[in-house]
C-alpha cells in the first residue's frame, strides 16, 4: 500500500512538473548560445569588444534625428518539421504571415497595445525604422515564397547543430535566416546569436513552432509574435534589460532603458523598483528586450533603435539594411503599382497592367518551387493591358515575372 501511495505520490509530482515545464518555457536561450560559442571560440570575446567600440562610434555617427531611411531585411523562414507531427510543426503560411505582421507592427510602434506603455515611458518609445519583409528571391535569383519546409525525423531538432544540416542556412550577407522547430520539446521559446559570435551557416534566429506568430497552436502567454520580436532584437545586437548580470552594471549599454537587477516574468504592476533602480517610474519590464509575458511588452526605446540600426553597419549585418545590394526583395516593393493583377486570385483569364513604356521581351510564371510552369506565353497585349490565359494551372501560389529590354516585374497571384 505504501509503495502504492510513493508511485502516485511520484506521478502527482511528476505530473505536476511537466504542468509547470509546459506553462513555464524559458523565454531566451541567446546567453547560453552566447557562452557556448564562446568556449568554442574564446577570440569571440575580442570580437565583441571592437564590434562594441565600433557600435559606440556608429551611434554618434548617424544622426537619428535626419536619419528617417526604413531598413527593411529580407527574411527566410525555414520551417524544419518532425515527420510524425507534421499536423502541428508544419505551421501554415497564414501563420507565417501573422509572425511578419506582429514584428512590423512591434517594430514600427504600430503594435495594438501602445496606450499600455507607462507615461513616463511614452516619450522614449519609437519607430525602430526597421521592417522585415519575406525575400521573394532564393540564392540563384529565383522566385521565392521567403518560406522553406523541410521534414525530418530527429525530434527536438532545434536543440543541437543538426538543425543547421537538415536546413542549411541561405547566404546570412542576403538573408536574415529564422528557422521554425520543435528546439527542445517546449523547454526553450526562442535564440539568436549576437553579432560576431557565431560561424555563417548558424547565424541567425530559432524560435519554437509554438512561439512563432499570432494563430495557430501557440503557448498561451507568448501568442503574440513576440518572441521572434525579442530574439530579433538579439540579431540586431539588443541585450537583455538587465545585461544578463544580476550587478547593476555591466547593463544593457543603452542609456534610456533604467538599470535593473535581474529578468521581469509574467506581467508585473507598474511601477516596478528593483536594487538597480529603487523608484518609480522603476525597471522598464515592458520592454521587448525583457522577459515578460507577450502581452504585458510593448515597446522599443530610441537607444534600442539606434544600437539596432549601428548593427546594420557592420558586416556580416550591413548589406541587409539596403535591398539594392543583394537584390532579394520583391521588385514590386521598391515600384509599387508598377504591375497589377487583377483578378486575385483569378481561375482562368489574369489581366495586367504596366507601365506604359514597358515593351515586354519575356513573360515567365514560376511555382512557389522556383520552376518555370509557363514561359513566352500566348497573350494579347492591348496598350499597357496583358490578358493572359492560366486556366491550365493547377491552383496555388504563382509568381509573374515581366521582363522588358530594361526593368523586371515581378507580382505573385494565387489560381483557383
Ligand atoms: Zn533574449
Amino acid at each position: 500500500m505504501k509503495i502504492v501511495v510513493k508511485i502516485l505520490s511520484l506521478l502527482v509530482l511528476l505530473f505536476a512538473a511537466f504542468a509547470a515545464h509546459a506553462q513555464n518555457p524559458v523565454r531566451c536561450a541567446t546567453k547560453e548560445k552566447f557562452k557556448e560559442a564562446l568556449a568554442k571560440n574564446p577570440a569571440i570575446a575580442a570580437q565583441r569588444e571592437a564590434l562594441e567600440q565600433f557600435t559606440q562610434e556608429q551611434i554618434l555617427r548617424a544622426n537619428s534625428t535626419t536619419d528617417t531611411s526604413i531598413y527593411t531585411i529580407p527574411v527566410i523562414v525555414h520551417v524544419v518539421y518532425h515527420s510524425f507531427d507534421a499536423a502541428a510543426q508544419n505551421i501554415s503560411d497564414s501563420q507565417i504571415q501573422s509572425q511578419m505582421d506582429a514584428i512590423n507592427e512591434d517594430f514600427a510602434r504600430l503594435n495594438a497595445d501602445t496606450s499600455t506603455t507607462p507615461l513616463a515611458f511614452q516619450s522614449v518609445a519609437v519607430d525602430t525604422k526597421i521592417r522585415f519583409q519575406l525575400t521573394n528571391k532564393d540564392p540563384n535569383g529565383n522566385p521565392s515564397s521567403g518560406i522553406e519546409r523541410i521534414s525530418t525525423a530527429k525530434n527536438n531538432v532545434g536543440s543541437d547543430d543538426s538543425l543547421y544540416y537538415i536546413a542549411p542556412a541561405w547566404d546570412r550577407t542576403c538573408y536574415y535566416n529564422v528557422w521554425v522547430c520543435n528546439i527542445d520539446g517546449g523547454n526553450t521559446l526562442g535564440f539568436s546569436y549576437l553579432p560576431g559570435t557565431v560561424v555563417a551557416d548558424h547565424d541567425g534566429t530559432v524560435v519554437d513552432y509554438k512561439a512563432f506568430g499570432r494563430i495557430g497552436n501557440l503557448f498561451p502567454s507568448f501568442n503574440k509574435g513576440r518572441t521572434f520580436t525579442h530574439e530579433a532584437g538579439h540579431f540586431l545586437n539588443l541585450l537583455h534589460t538587465w545585461g544578463d548580470s544580476p550587478s547593476c552594471i555591466p547593463d544593457d549599454d543603452v542609456s534610456d532603458t533604467p538599470l535593473e537587477s535581474d529578468a521581469s516574468t509574467g506581467c508585473p504592476t507598474f511601477p516596478l523598483t528593483d536594487v538597480c533602480t529603487t523608484s518609480a517610474p522603476g525597471v522598464m519590464f515592458m520592454n521587448y528586450m525583457n522577459y515578460v509575458d507577450d502581452n504585458c511588452m510593448n515597446l522599443f526605446t530610441a537607444g534600442q533603435r539606434d544600437r539596432m540600426r549601428a548593427a546594420l553597419y557592420l558586416a556580416p549585418r550591413d548589406k541587409l539594411r539596403d535591398r539594392s545590394l543583394c537584390n532579394v526583395l520583391s521588385i514590386q516593393e521598391t515600384k509599387p503599382k508598377a504591375l497589377r493583377i487583377y483578378p486575385n486570385p483569378v481561375e482562368k483569364i489574369v489581366f495586367i497592367t504596366i507601365p506604359a513604356d514597358f515593351k515586354v521581351q519575356q513573360i515567365a510564371i514560376y511555382n512557389i518551387l522556383g520552376q518555370v510552369v509557363m514561359q513566352s506565353i500566348n497573350s494579347t497585349q492591348n496598350d499597357n493591358l496583358l490578358n493572359l490565359d492560366i486556366s491550365s494551372l493547377s491552383p496555388g501560389m504563382y509568381f509573374l515575372r515581366i521582363v522588358s529590354n530594361q526593368q523586371e516585374l515581378q507580382e505573385r497571384f494565387i489560381k483557383n
